[in-house]
């Protein structure tokens, strides 16, 4: 089966809710038990890891559904729910982690990631470093005896950089270490992690896969070795997702395949274009031929997502703003992977700790919607053209 059918069936069992297509939402916490006999067997099943309701954190089929869904679709052994993708960062991470170890997290990762290391982490004994995403097999001179896993996100958040990440497997592996990978900007669709040397796959759902801009979730996925120390941490933390906000996740992941395929369409006409505008220095974008990371995707990935970066020469803040505030279709705005289009300004000098980030110029990102792609255009020309009024 083909991944626009795993989409479309995956985790779906209408002959267990009547025929209803979509799987029922069951908002609940206590699960009746008839007698003792059953009462004892659901708390055995659940403490052996079998299928069952036992208590509403512990999974329904509403949230059983979507996990199923992420885990064939990521190629993983097992997937679990969290309430956002922040907490499947988290949870991931702490899943491998313990008193005393040190962890590697990409420069590029997603900011809040990168703060779970250096704050949250630190108050348990536990010292994250930042390495150069683009050190690819050369991490190996960076990992010590207790180095307990490697944080890796391709393309970088923010900043775009592709990662090898086969090459920073093989070395975490060798020394038994475990990787963890945010690969919400692929989705499953467009990188395999786990046919990638990945541990533990984390998506924030809230992105393509609920795909409209009105819902939280996260989702980590791991193999089968990485399993059982997954369930424990979850279990542990008291993690589970809102049954109405997973149902929306399962919703909007039935037409992720086809979603993804107009962003990656119209964020590749939007880069091209971007490109050739004199008041570009440079697009961070791996599916553009020109971007310094377009080989490692064109070998590894599948294809590309709707977020791209964009570094402008250094123009005035005023004559950024022009472009900026007169965007009709683009919305300011946090997140992505929804229908609309959005741009968001960013200064990657604020989130660097390994490496140098070499511009001056003001840069923003662009999450290209489901607009005409047309319309997209003609909006962004006329942002340039108020910011060369401006110039
Ligand atoms: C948004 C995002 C997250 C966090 O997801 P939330 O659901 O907002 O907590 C994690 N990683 C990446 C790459 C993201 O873009």
């Amino acid at each position: 089966m083909r991944d626009e059918t795993k989409v479309v069936h995956a985790g779906r069992h209408p002959e267990e809710f009547e025929g209803a297509v979509n799987p029922p939402v069951y908002h609940v916490s206590t699960v009746l038990s008839p007698d003792l006999a059953d009462w004892e067997q659901k708390k055995k099943d659940y403490a052996a890891d079998r299928p069952g309701m036992y208590y509403g954190r512990h999974g329904t089929p509403t949230l059983n559904a979507l996990q199923e869904a992420i885990a064939t679709l990521e190629g993983g052994y097992r997937t679990l729910l969290f309430p956002s993708g922040l907490a499947a960062c988290a949870g991931a991470i702490l899943t491998c982690a313990k008193a005393g170890d040190h962890i590697l997290i990409s420069d590029s990762a997603y900011g809040p990631t990168r703060r779970v290391g250096t704050r949250f982490l630190k108050r348990f004994g536990i010292t994250a470093e930042f390495y150069d995403p683009l050190i690819g097999g050369g991490i190996q001179a960076l990992l010590r005896p207790n180095t307990s896993v490697i944080v890796v996100e391709a393309p970088g958040s923010l900043t775009f950089e592709m990662q090898d990440i086969p090459a920073i497997a093989e070395a975490a592996h060798r020394r038994g270490a475990m990787v963890v990978m945010d690969n919400t900007w692929a989705t499953p669709l467009y990188f395999k992690p786990f046919e990638h040397g990945v541990d533990l796959s984390v998506q924030a759902a809230t992105k393509y896969i609920v795909g409209h801009s009105d819902a939280m979730v996260g989702a980590v996925t791991a193999t089968k070795e990485a399993w059982p120390k997954l369930r424990e941490t979850h279990i542990d933390l008291g993690q589970t997702a809102g049954p109405d906000d997973v149902y929306l996740a399962q919703r909007g992941l039935r037409t992720m395949a086809t979603r993804l395929r107009q962003h990656w369409e119209s964020a590749l006409a939007l880069a091209e274009w971007v490109s050739r505008q004199p008041e570009v220095e440079r697009v961070l974008y791996p599916a553009l031929g020109t971007d310094p990371g377009h080989a490692v995707w064109k070998r590894d990935f599948l294809g590309a997502s709707g977020l791209f970066g964009v570094v402008l020469k250094s123009v005035s803040h005023d004559a950024f703003a022009a472009l900026i505030d007169g965007l009709e279709l683009y919305g300011i705005g946090a997140s992505w992977g929804g229908f609309e289009s959005l741009v968001m300004p960013f200064d990657p000098r604020e989130v660097r700790g390994a490496t140098r980030w070499p511009d001056t110029g003001p840069c923003f990102r662009i999450h290209a919607g489901l607009e005409s792609l047309d319309d997209l255009l003609a909006d962004m020309d006329a942002g340039f053209k108020r910011l060369r009024a401006v110039t």
